[in-house]
């Protein structure tokens, strides 16, 4: 079993303002084989949370920790996150400009796992994973993020997710700007991944609707940077029913 362990986690970010806390003590542990959903309203801090994961260097971490089986993942490079077993689908993937989908992969791949796959069987895997996601082969030679639409970039994130066998992922809004058929095809290919290994999945979102295809077994909602609740699938229901509005002061300005 694998542990990703966030405790009391304080995070900020340099803006024109100067130094604005974003993320206020979040405490939150997550193992192989279960799924969270951490929700909460627009500007909560929770791609913050996903960055912070992922080391992306706009965040700092003011006090708290980050823990992957008591290894301090605060300490690791981007890359030696992906190694340990960390994967972040992100809110709004970068492109990579002269990179094809089948290279990005194949290098990702590599990486991870410190030497190459078999050709025979990496091509095998690809495309199997690629016709479960409803994907044409022509995508693959598609340099990654280039002119993909909304969906192909969810899709192909997932993909990822599929081929690289990660731990534990952290999915920040995979469900956004997707219709019905294409997030129904998303969440196979995550409950798949849950499948084939003991993944653990924290999955960021807005909407509830993501929920019913995925299934979490604890959910927490976050607002300005503190979660304020905690709770099993039926905490998902409540909000779906009366939204955020009881866990927001009624005198402090929302977006
Ligand atoms: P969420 O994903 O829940 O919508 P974010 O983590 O994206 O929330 O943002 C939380 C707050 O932090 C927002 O007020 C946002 O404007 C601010 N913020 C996040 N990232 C940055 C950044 N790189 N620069 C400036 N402000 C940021
Ligand atoms: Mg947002
Ligand atoms: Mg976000």
């Amino acid at each position: 079993m694998t542990v990703l362990e966030i405790r009391d986690l304080h995070v900020t970010v340099e803006t024109d303002a100067g130094t604005t806390p974003i993320l206020n003590g979040v405490t939150l542990t997550i193992r192989t084989g279960e799924t969270h959903a951490i929700m909460g309203p627009n500007g909560s801090g929770k791609s913050t949370l996903a960055y912070t994961i992922a080391g992306h260097p706009k965040y700092t971490v003011t006090s708290g920790s980050i823990t992957l089986d008591g290894e301090d993942v605060l300490a690791m490079t981007v890359d030696e996150r992906a190694r340990a077993g960390l994967f972040l689908a992100m809110q709004y993937p970068v492109e990579i400009p002269g990179v094809t989908v089948t290279n990005f992969l194949r290098t990702a791949k590599t990486a991870i796992d410190g030497e190459a796959p078999s050709i025979r069987s990496w091509t095998k895997d690809v495309k199997a994973s690629m016709k479960d996601l409803r994907m044409d082969d022509k995508f693959a030679q598609r340099n990654v993020n280039e002119g993909f639409s909304g969906g192909e970039k969810k899709r192909h994130e997932i993909l990822q997710l599929e081929l690289l066998q990660p731990k534990i992922a952290v999915l920040d809004e995979t469900d956004s700007g997707l219709d019905v058929d294409a997030l129904k095809i998303v969440s196979e290919g995550v409950n798949r991944a849950k499948g084939k290994s003991d993944l653990g999945v924290l999955l960021i979102t807005h909407y509830t609707r993501i929920l019913r295809y995925i299934h979490p077994d604890f959910v927490h909602v976050i607002v300005a940077g503190r979660i304020v609740e905690e709770g099993g699938p039926e905490l998902a229901d409540r909000l779906e029913n009366e939204g955020y509005d009881r866990f927001i002061p009624a005198d402090s300005p929302v977006e």
